[in-house]
């Protein structure tokens, strides 16, 4: 099915495991056993292990619980509470089976216990077995953002990447491009065709703006219907309306036949681009607006084209 390619195929490298233990000798033991199955990183104190865990994302910590400084239990309730590692498995390394211990650790959102000195199979077992679980819910997390039907991501995922490519703009001063892509004269292709034939069109058009759009921080969702989107950071009005040409150039080349369609013999896309160097001030609803807008325009003028506008947030917000 086209989702499992589509989540398979974004993560073919090793699972990352870290190990956390000030004792050398312990992270030796564990690396030893753990080397040919995983990519495997490493840390001596508390303070390392966050910080490896912002920059690396680990699927899995191994962590130690008795270090001086930041203990096991503290690093784990700093990576719980934190978004972006909160989701990174903790099991716990610990020198003895303490009852009260244990609990505290699973209280704060590890997943597992293992003792020293360790057992080389129930340890490996272990870790699989959690491994296993993890990439589980990763994929039930990455599916809950894509779309069904075509396999990109969903109006959801849309608006959860939009404020935070906002941000990051505003942040660097950096223009931010939308694309909003609207399949021309879809619903007669619906009522020539019948839907499933649509449903199949609608993946060949989204699978093709995916190709094309091919940045790894660019997104490309389904906005509704038969609407796509595209985010591209750090790009401006040039650049998007290059992208957006070759999204409309590159659905003309699929030629899915339409012969109900007033401007072609084949399915084609309408494009509106729209830019801006973001403020905090400004609502990001301001680009979808504008992009709507050049959209209309290039429905307007014809179809099977694109059509862009600058828009300035410095303008806006004194308005
Ligand atoms: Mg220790």
């Amino acid at each position: 099915m086209f989702i499992d390619e589509y989540v398979l195929g974004a993560s073919p490298e090793k699972c990352k495991i870290l190990l956390v233990d000030d004792q050398v000798v312990n992270i030796k033991i564990l690396h030893q056993l753990l080397q040919d199955d995983y990519d495997i990183y490493m840390a001596r104190d508390g303070h390392q292990a966050i910080d490896m865990c912002n920059k690396v994302k680990p699927d899995l910590v191994l962590l130690d619980i008795e270090m001086p400084i930041l203990n096991g239990f503290d690093v784990c309730a700093h990576l719980k509470n934190d978004p972006n590692t909160q989701d990174i498995a903790v099991i716990f390394i610990s020198g003895h089976f303490d009852e009260d211990k244990e609990v505290k650790g699973f209280k704060l959102g590890a997943v597992d216990f293992i003792h020293k000195p360790i057992n080389p199979v129930i340890t490996k077992a272990r870790v699989k077995n959690q491994i296993k679980l993890k990439s589980q819910s990763d994929l039930l997390r990455s599916i809950a953002l894509l779309d069904g039907l075509t396999g990109v991501a969903n109006r959801r995922s849309f608006e959860q990447v939009l404020p935070v490519n906002w941000l990051q703009c505003s942040r660097e001063q950096q223009p931010l491009t939308m694309i909003l892509l609207d399949i021309d004269f879809f619903k007669s292709f619906n009522d020539t065709y019948g839907h499933t034939e649509g449903d199949v069109c609608l993946r060949q058009v989204a699978q093709k703006i995916h190709d094309t759009v091919n940045r790894p921080y660019d997104l490309v969702a389904r906005y509704g219907g038969e609407e796509f989107v595209c985010i591209l950071p750090n790009t401006d009005l040039i650049g998007g309306t290059y992208v957006a040409q070759q999204i409309v150039d590159s659905i003309v080349s699929l030629k899915i036949a339409h012969e109900s369609s007033q401007v072609s013999s084949y399915v084609t896309i309408s494009a509106g681009v729209a830019t801006i160097v973001p403020t905090r001030d400004v609502s990001a609803n301001i680009l979808i607006e504008a992009a709507d807008k050049q959209l209309y325009l290039a429905k307007n003028r014809g179809r099977n084209r694109v059509l862009g506008a600058e828009v300035m947030a410095a303008e806006l917000a004194t308005v």
